[in-house]
């Protein structure tokens, strides 16, 4: 099987297309919302575009905790609803989706002045175990201060009391928002970054009958009409409904949280690490490979397009850090990278912090000109919230195209299709390309059997890494021939993450990178000379 073809040319005939043909569903947003809605969609034979202003991912999708869990800490809220979709949804895209979704371990110490004691951790365990139908994969420990050690050697002895010991699961966030959308292309669907959504169209009384786009490569407006609208545009949610009409009483709360990236050596973690801060909040430290993420701050913000990573939210989470790992003395010179996401909450007024109360559950709304708008929810439930937006787009389809739609699929289908035996595929690889066991291994996981075809058509010189990351430069053609990636930005970004992860960021090998991508995308020298310095 040969990976779809999805380079800068099908992007541009799928936004002729859909100029030209209309589509019953236009999608506003392509955060991991916007993919989700897709995939539901042209799994059901729906005809269906996304539109995206930046690039896949570029938004809150890109910059979450990367966690597929449950949610522990909303059972102390008393979600017990969402806590137990969250969990059967987890459960379900790990199965479905083993490559990509990985069974992280995480570790709860408790100590003698912790807030919550080593009683109030064990029933919360049992809680979340229950919630996730006692199955035996979900099943917690409570472990002893001598065992948790094994996990961090470097985490505060002093007071310990012992610590819970439970699983959830991990996901490159970007990829996951990336192999919907592919899926979603596969099922007959369409999605197009680099296109921003600036005005509606109106049919009668005032009803929405498509959306005015503008192609920020070229600059030129398209009008592209749609029996069906929907804005999943995150934290912009209102300002695009305020295109439609004032918004009245804006609900949306945005939330930022911030992550620092340091380096896996500065900290010995076998687990994720639940971190208490002196304000009784929880953070995590969660291994990722080379490199390990703190985080998160949750304050309430007006940031909604480029939040920004104070100062202030460094030095919270790096006393944190400290205060549990005492002898490591974390300092801004360990912090390989920062970012900054926001949550599009769905909060009161009167709620002073978006860690206590605020739910994380997806709220729908259905506007009067045809106008469906959907915010909140999490990454791990993206799956079940699309497929109640798609159910309530079809009540406002015509009736020939609401009878010919099918169920939706996507409950059942994995992203990939492809069947191999991960370690056989990875040895094979090994032994053709002589690459490294760690970077086989990250592109097995990222491309799946297409890993194959991506070495296989690359030319010898690019099968070399970039820098010391996992990332090898054959990669870059590749992303930009089946993922869509338009610029430089979106390649070091959201297809190969070097921007968050890699020593230096992909910057002391930016000029090879730049001449590996112009290469393969027939950028002239003042092309990539922008393409370099933005
Ligand atoms: P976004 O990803 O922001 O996508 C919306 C897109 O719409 C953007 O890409 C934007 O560019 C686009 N857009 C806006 N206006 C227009 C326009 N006019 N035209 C075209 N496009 C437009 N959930 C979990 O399950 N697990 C976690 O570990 C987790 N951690 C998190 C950590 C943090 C710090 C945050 C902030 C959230 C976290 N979440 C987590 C929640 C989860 O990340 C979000 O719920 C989810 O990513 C929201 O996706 P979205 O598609 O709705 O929004």
């Amino acid at each position: 099987m040969t990976a779809l073809q999805w380079s800068v040319r099908e992007r541009a005939s799928a936004l002729e297309k859909a100029e030209r043909e209309g589509v019953d569903l236009l999608i506003i947003g392509g955060g991991i919302t916007g993919a989700g809605i897709l995939r539901d969609a042209a799994s059901r034979g729906l005809s269906a575009l996304v539109v995206e202003r930046g690039d896949f991912a570029s938004g809150t999708s890109g910059r979450s905790t990367k966690l597929i869990h449950g949610g522990l800490r909303y059972i102390a809220q008393g979600q017990l609803g969402m806590t137990r979709e969250s969990c059967q949804e987890r459960d379900l895209l790990f199965r479905l989706n083993p490559h990509l979704v990985r069974p992280i371990p995480f570790v709860w110490p408790v100590y003698e002045n912790s807030k919550t004691p080593l009683w109030q951790v064990r029933a919360a365990l049992f809680a979340y175990w229950g919630l996730a139908s006692f199955r035996s994969s979900a099943r917690y420990q409570m472990l002893g201060p001598e065992r948790v050690a094994d996990f961090s050697k470097d985490l505060r002895r002093d007071g310990l009391r012992g610590a819970g010991f439970f699983h959830d699961c991990q996901v490159d966030d970007a990829r996951l928002v990336l192999e919907t959308l592919a899926s979603a292309r596969r099922l007959g669907g369409e999605a197009v970054n680099h296109a921003e959504v600036f005005e509606f169209l109106r049919g009668d009384e005032g009803r929405i009958v498509g959306v005015r786009v503008r192609d920020k490569e070229n600059g030129e407006s398209r009008a592209i009409r749609a029996e069906v609208v929907v804005n999943a545009a995150g934290p912009a949610v209102e300002r695009v409904r305020g295109l439609d009409r004032p918004v009245a009483r804006p609900e949306l709360r945005p939330a930022k949280g911030v992550h620092l990236v340091i380096p896996r050596c500065r900290v010995h973690c076998e687990s994720a690490i639940v971190l208490e801060a002196r304000d009784g909040r929880h953070l995590s430290l969660i291994p990722w490979d080379e490199v390990a993420l703190i985080g998160t701050t949750d304050s309430f913000t007006d940031q909604i397009d480029e939040p920004l990573v104070s100062i202030e939210e460094v030095h919270y989470m790096l006393s944190t850090a400290n205060d549990a790992f005492p002898h490591l003395a974390l300092t801004t010179n360990d912090i390989r990278s920062a970012f900054a996401g926001v949550r599009p909450l769905v909060a009161d007024a009167d709620d002073e912090s978006p860690s206590n109360s605020v739910s994380r559950e997806h709220k729908i709304y259905d506007d009067p000109s045809g106008l469906i708008s959907v915010t909140g929810g999490k990454l791990t439930t993206y799956r079940t919230m699309a497929e109640g937006v798609v159910k309530q787009a079809l009540d406002r389809l015509p009736e020939e195209r609401r009878a010919a739609a099918g169920p939706s699929l996507t409950g059942n289908l994995p992203l990939r299709e492809d069947e191999f035996e991960v370690a056989e595929l990875e040895a094979d690889l090994q032994a053709r390309y002589g690459l490294a066991a760690h970077r086989v291994a990250h592109l097995v996981r990222t491309h799946g059997l297409d890993a194959e075809e991506l070495l296989r058509e690359a030319e010898p010189e690019l099968l070399r890494p970039i820098g010391e990351s996992r990332y090898t430069y054959a990669e870059i053609p590749w992303c930009l021939r089946t993922e869509c990636a338009v610029t430089l930005c979106d390649l070091l970004e959201h297809r190969m993450r070097l921007a968050l992860f890699a020593i230096g960021q992909g910057l002391p090998e930016l000029e090879e990178i730049t001449r590996t991508a112009a290469a393969a995308a027939g950028w002239d020298s003042d092309r990539a000379r922008e393409e370099a310095s933005s």
